[in-house]
């Protein structure tokens, strides 16, 4: 049975952002869920896939509605989009009122990445490790295997990609950096960042061990 972008949970909704999308002026739309636990993640908030929407599909419509010709495009964050089988039949609609669509993921579900691809102009891809140190990440094991799959599919459908892996000074180094680049690179991908961690949003236990961490550490390795 196909499902409606009036089934999605959205957490929220940022109405202008010239950031989550380089180049692009974007309202954004955080779905509600993820199944990773990230060391350093901005808004563990959006991570219960059971917690209610606060923002209705049809509110999010209407404020494009109101700003055709102010903004140009439509982002898809989260949490984790492609955990949400509403997002194909979202992006689809965005398309049709003539935005175009962004769509943030860490890939943790490339089979429904795959059906929203062909709705999709501009994916922004976290790799957040090499493969062994992924979990050390995500909390999860064997999640490196889905995030390289997805980038493939990225690749393979042609959409235009950009991947980034925020480094986490405490689990990644300079040479992991190195390795995530080449084998991205290798991969085909022509747009690689690495993000400094931040620590709005994140675990309160995050900021202790990070705080400490850079006691203890001064000079970062990528500093
Ligand atoms: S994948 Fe993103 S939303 Fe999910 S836990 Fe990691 S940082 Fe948070």
């Amino acid at each position: 049975m196909a499902h409606g972008a009036g089934e999605l949970t959205i957490a929220g909704m940022e109405p202008f952002s010239a950031c989550d999308w380089p180049g692009h002026l974007s309202a954004v739309v955080f779905l509600q869920g993820c199944p990773w636990k990230c060391t350093y993640c901005h808004n563990v908030s959006i991570l219960d896939p059971r917690a209610p929407g606060q923002v209705t599909w049809a509110a999010v419509r209407d404020l494009l509605s109101a700003r055709r010709g102010l903004l140009d495009a439509v982002v898809f964050s989260g949490g984790e989009p492609t955990r949400q089988a509403g997002l194909v039949d979202a992006a689809r609609q965005v398309r049709a009122m003539g935005f175009a669509v962004g769509l943030h993921t860490a890939g943790a579900y490339p089979r429904r990445l795959a059906e929203v691809l062909p709705h999709v102009d501009w994916v922004g891809l976290d790799i957040k490790a090499p493969v062994g140190k992924y979990s050390a990440v995500t909390g999860l094991a064997n999640s490196a295997d889905p995030a390289f799959i997805s980038l493939q599919r990225v690749l393979d459908a042609g959409v235009a990609v950009q991947v980034r892996t925020t480094l986490d000074p405490m689990i990644l180094n300079a040479d992991d950096v190195e390795q995530i680049r080449e084998t991205v690179t290798s991969m085909g991908v022509t747009d690689y960042v690495v993000q400094e961690v931040r620590t709005d949003g994140t675990s309160e236990v995050f900021v202790e061990n990070l705080t400490r961490f850079r006691r203890a550490h001064p000079v970062e390795p990528l500093s």
